[in-house]
């Protein structure tokens, strides 16, 4: 007797996260993959975080204009309320701006790829000091694929794996603010030249001279 035909054993799902920078199409790498699974005929269901208000707040939408119908939830517990009692109806949950979830997104990722279902999460690898950006490194380490696309270097237009802030917001999350941010390559990088943080080193450096 082979172990998948023993009664109630699900065979496992799968894991799959697209990452980058801003402006690198994760989202419209989503949208695709989901797509091809409703042609499939696979029942879809898709997430994002409540504060991305950039378009429309019940669709995922790509800066290419591709949209995909999508659950606003506020955080990883409101989505598994959502999901859950649907849980059954569903083969295929795709999460975007996944960066934007806590922690528990990781566990909740593993528990429904245990109970078969295909798992498609988006999200930034990177704040815009080019640090890890959680949950992401954590979900790609579990991952059974990861996508990494670059963007285009808005200062020189080589492969662009980082995103510079260009105001000078300290927040973390500064959501949807075209002009706000922009693609930058490792040599045009330049995560602590913003307006705000040179200011900021030039009054140490005033501090460290006296
Ligand atoms: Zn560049």
């Amino acid at each position: 007797m082979s172990q998948t035909s023993f009664p109630g054993y699900v065979s496992p799902g799968r894991i799959e996260v697209i990452t980058g920078p801003m402006f690198s199409g994760k989202s419209e790498e989503l949208i695709r993959r989901l797509k091809r699974a409703e042609i499939a005929k696979r029942k879809v269901m898709c997430f994002k975080p409540d504060l991305d208000a950039r378009y429309h707040r019940t669709a995922i939408a790509s800066h290419s204009a591709q949209t995909l119908n999508a659950h606003t939830v506020a955080n990883v517990g409101e989505l598994r309320a959502v999901l859950f009692p649907l849980l059954d109806t569903f083969e295929v949950i795709g999460v975007d701006e996944a960066q934007f979830f806590d922690p528990s997104l990781v566990a909740l990722s593993l528990e429904l790829m245990h109970l078969g279902k295909r798992v498609i999460l988006a999200g930034l690898d990177t704040t815009f000091a080019g640090e890890p950006f959680p949950p992401v490194p954590e979900l790609m380490a579990v991952a059974d694929e990861v996508v990494k696309l670059s963007a285009v270097c808005m200062q020189c237009g080589a492969p662009a794996v980082h995103t510079q802030r260009l105001g000078a917001s300290q927040a973390l999350v500064v959501v949807g603010a075209a002009g706000l941010y922009e693609a930058r390559c490792r040599a045009c990088f330049k995560p602590y030249l913003d307006e705000h943080a040179s200011e900021q080193l030039e009054m140490q450096g005033l501090v460290i001279g006296r």
